[in-house]
């Protein structure tokens, strides 16, 4: 059975909209005039020098965790890659040479790139990754950058970011 919506019953000035209108005009120059001569309620920050501080359980940035001689601990297993929702990992898995201690038992990555941009912050990287080589313990929230390729973050840049305690190792001691 059909449901009528009953019009709400208007007269014409209330119609106009004209005295809405005014009263929101009047809301924003009660704050606009508080703001600039108390800055009471002002919630802008004069960002960069000026910062909010994020919440405890904010993840951050990206970073690639580093083996005791700095090489990445990623084996480029491309679990990450496969379970990115976004598609913004990219991954080239390389061979190490035959001297390498590593030869024949684990590969390296390449190409190791993070579209930051695409990226939802979602964290599933990190929970597929079998190494602890990716973590989003960072606490940084990406710069302001001029270019969208900017914030193509890759190999050597995300195995620089340290923690928030600025470890760039494993903080799994479980891991080897
Ligand atoms: S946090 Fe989510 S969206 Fe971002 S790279 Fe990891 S899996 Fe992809
Ligand atoms: S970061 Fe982890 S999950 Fe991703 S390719 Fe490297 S080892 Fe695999």
């Amino acid at each position: 059975m059909p449901y009528v919506v009953r019009r709400p019953d208007r007269n014409l000035w209330e119609q106009s909209y004209v005295p809405e209108t005014v009263r929101g005009l009047g809301v924003t120059l009660r704050h606009f005039f508080r703001n600039v001569f108390g800055r009471r309620d002002t919630v802008t920050l004069l960002y960069p020098e000026q910062r909010r501080p994020y919440p405890p359980r904010f993840r951050g940035l990206h970073r690639l965790t580093q083996r005791d001689d700095g090489a990445p601990r990623c084996t480029a297993c491309l679990c990450c890659q496969t379970a990115c929702p976004a598609e913004c990992i990219h991954i080239v898995a390389g061979e190490y040479p035959p001297e390498h201690p590593l030869a024949h038992v684990e590969k390296y990555p390449v190409e190791f790139w993070i579209d930051e941009l695409r990226c939802v912050s979602c964290g599933l990287c990190v929970e597929a990754c079998p190494c602890d080589a990716i973590r989003m313990d960072t606490g940084l929230h990406p710069r302001p950058v001029e270019a969208r390729p900017h914030l193509i973050y890759e190999r050597n840049l995300l195995l620089s970011i340290s923690d928030t305690a600025g470890n760039v190792h494993t903080a799994n001691p479980r891991k080897k």
